[in-house]
């Protein structure tokens, strides 16, 4: 029997890049080889050259259509010389993980997002023309009046673990609409890949429940928590003793380090990261045991085992799964060889 193949891509939107997908029908045996697209409907080439090719990358099963369907995850390339396209962000990650695999560095991404009121456009859960009540009973609440949208996220985590990604916990946020996946832990390309799946399957999954998914960083202006993406983060070192642990905090402080971070932390950092709303302040660095208002956390856990992982608390809900795992991982495992 045929079989249906979801070709996914990251395309060149900006200033955050977006998921396109399509479906390419293959007759049964037949293996999904490259493909392609016009790249001037998706800002990454121009009309008169406009086809960018699409490798497969990494694949799974299709948890939304079953059987033999599958998705598959695409890196983008030029069709000069199938060279990676400058909006490919995947290429730089298997890099960096090739380069310090003997570190054997893992990831945990936690994943924030906000649904919204396709009507409104504010997120679920905030009255037409109105306000609710104050951040308190909203994370990891239970209730009618403090949760909203619970049954796409049970959908989407029962869709993350059929298709075979490392997802590890949800819960609900702090600000009414708004949720968590984590995926982990991971390496440094495959967080990137279960990620950008898992962000996949949720918009996709939300078509049918009247939402819509925002990754945006600060999605309500004012006393209301932004979406972030904690970046937890360990090598073999740093999960056998504290000495690295601490290197690891110590060198994402290193001079000329929190800012070449921050480009790559996602759009609207300067919004989130104010200092209030368990932040440090976007221009400052620092790192601490159980400290949720500095740039980078050590876990209490981690402090009393003298060993783990650490938590990057900086990056936005909107970065580049790819983008950010290629920074730690260059950053912390050149200080740690
Ligand atoms: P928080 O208390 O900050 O909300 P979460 O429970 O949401 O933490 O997320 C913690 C993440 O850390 C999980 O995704 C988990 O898989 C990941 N994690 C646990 N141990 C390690 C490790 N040694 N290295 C990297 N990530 C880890
Ligand atoms: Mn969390
Ligand atoms: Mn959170
Ligand atoms: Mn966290």
């Amino acid at each position: 029997m045929a079989y249906r193949a979801e070709y996914i891509w990251i395309d060149g939107t900006e200033p955050t890049p977006e998921i396109r997908s399509k479906t390419r029908i293959l007759a049964d045996g037949e293996t999904p080889g490259i493909w392609g697209f016009d790249g001037s409907s998706t800002n990454q080439a121009t009309g008169d050259n406009s086809d960018v090719v699409l490798q497969p990358a990494f694949q799974c099963p299709d948890p939304i259509r079953g059987g033999d369907n599958i998705l598959i995850l695409c890196e983008t390339l030029l069709t000069t010389d199938m060279s990676p396209h400058p909006t490919n962000t995947r290429a730089a990650a298997v890099a960096a993980l090739e380069t310090y695999s003997d570190q054997e560095p893992l990831f945990g991404l936690e994943q924030e997002y906000t649904l919204l009121d396709p009507i409104t456009q504010w997120p679920s859960g905030f009255p037409p023309g109105g306000y609710p009540g104050p951040q308190g009973p909203y994370y990891c609440g239970v209730g009618y009046l403090k949760i909203h949208g619970r049954d796409l996220i049970e959908e989407h985590t029962t869709a993350c673990i059929d298709a075979g990604l490392a997802i590890s916990g949800t819960n609900a946020e702090v600000m009414p609409g708004q949720w968590e996946f984590q995926i982990g832990p991971v390496d440094t390309v495959t967080v990137g890949d279960h990620v950008w799946i898992a962000r996949y399957l949720l918009y996709r999954l939300a078509e049918a429940h009247g939402v819509e998914v925002s990754i945006a960083a600060k999605p309500m202006k004012g006393d209301w928590n932004g979406a972030g993406m904690h970046t937890n983060f360990s090598t073999k070192a740093m999960r056998e003793n504290y000495d690295a642990i601490i290197a690891a905090a110590e060198s994402l402080g290193a001079p000329g380090k929190p800012e070449e971070h921050l480009l790559g932390y996602g759009v609207g950092i300067e919004e989130r990261l104010t200092g209030a709303h368990e932040t440090q302040r976007y221009d400052q660095f620092s790192y601490g045991v159980s400290d949720r208002g500095a740039s980078v956390r050590i876990p209490w856990q981690v402090a009393k085992d003298q060993k783990g992982y650490i938590e990057d608390r900086r990056p936005n809900a909107n970065a580049d799964p790819y983008v950010l795992a290629t920074l730690m991982t260059n950053t912390v495992c050149a200080a740690l060889s």
